[in-house]
């Protein structure tokens, strides 16, 4: 089964809960596996505790770059003329790509009257497995610098976890999503069970959830919501399932432990279990579970 947790917008909490909620799953349905879909700013695995060990690695090369053949160039400038992301340069009488520029959209191949521009594949970056310090399995992606955040890469994520899953017999995939609704957000929402959107009881984070959850009823995933710094706009987080028309599994508190637990690389249900949000937190995940398990 895979529940993925997402947020219509950065720096809601939906690492926060996706770790808490791996650590939850690994007990109660005694394993679970991790992914970080949000390979640009991979954090998953810092958040459970980093790399005891690394189980699997892959190179990704899924950007494809133009290069020039010196000999056949003419120095007609078709190429730079079309190039709208200014990949091209002339310099000291020659032209000359910039990698980091180059969408390796083509168009300059196709005006290129001495065939003299073809393509080669770039690494994109990596993907791998690992097994964090709180002993949860953690497939992950780390970009090159530069290198673009595509669906493919997360739709080849979530394949790897699924096969994992499959390997080790573990039932239970959380997927920590981008921030957003992009590209890879809407790979990470297509094929899965749930999806969990934390939100906070404030105008940009609730405009960014009712995107999501639309984008959930076009891939018919069942979507819920748990509120997050209910405490920072009370009125609000009462009339939030009305404001969003999903059921709320949760409300949790804004605390400092937050920070503090991020700040040891530990989840903060391990730092402090006996704290009140922890209680928020577990009665949340109960209820997620309740969810899952009773349909
Ligand atoms: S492939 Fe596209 S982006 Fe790259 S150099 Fe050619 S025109 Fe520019
Ligand atoms: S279009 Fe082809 S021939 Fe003309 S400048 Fe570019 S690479 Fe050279």
């Amino acid at each position: 089964m895979e529940i993925v947790v997402a947020s219509g917008k950065g720096g809601t909490g939906k690492t926060f809960i996706s770790s808490n909620f791996s650590i939850f799953l690994k007990e109660k349905a005694k394993g679970v596996i991790a992914v970080d879909a949000d390979v640009e700013a991979p954090d998953l695995l810092i958040a459970l505790g980093g790399a005891l060990r690394t189980l699997w690695k892959k190179d990704i090369f899924e950007s494809e770059k133009a290069e020039i053949n010196q000999e056949k160039c003419t120095l007609c400038e078709n190429c730079i003329s079309i190039c709208t992301f200014h990949a091209l340069k002339k310099n000291n009488g020659k032209i000359t790509v910039v990698p980091e520029f180059c969408e390796g959209c083509k168009a300059c191949y196709y005006v290129c009257p001495e065939k003299a521009i073809s393509f080669y594949m770039k690494k994109t970056g990596i993907l791998y497995v690992a097994v964090s310090k709180t002993g949860i399995p953690v497939v992950t992606g780390d970009l090159s610098l530069g290198e673009r955040n595509m669906g493919h890469i997360v739709y080849e994520i979530k394949n790897v976890a699924k096969s994992l899953a499959l390997k080790e017999n573990i039932n239970y995939r959380v997927i920590d999503a981008a921030p957003g609704i992009g590209c890879t957000v809407i790979s990470s929402i297509a094929g899965a069970d749930y999806l969990i959107v934390v939100v906070e009881p404030m105008t940009p984070s609730l405009k960014g959830a009712r995107r999501l959850i639309e984008l959930s009823k076009h891939f018919n995933v069942k979507a819920y919501a748990i509120v997050n710094k209910y405490d920072l706009n009370v009125s609000v987080s009462e009339r939030i399932n009305k404001l969003l028309g999903v059921p709320i599994l949760g409300k949790i508190r804004y605390d400092n432990l937050v920070v503090e637990s991020y700040s040891q690389m530990l989840p903060l249900i391990k730092y402090f279990p006996k704290a009140d949000i922890v209680k928020e937190m577990i009665n949340s995940f109960e209820n997620i579970w309740e969810v899952v398990t009773s349909e």
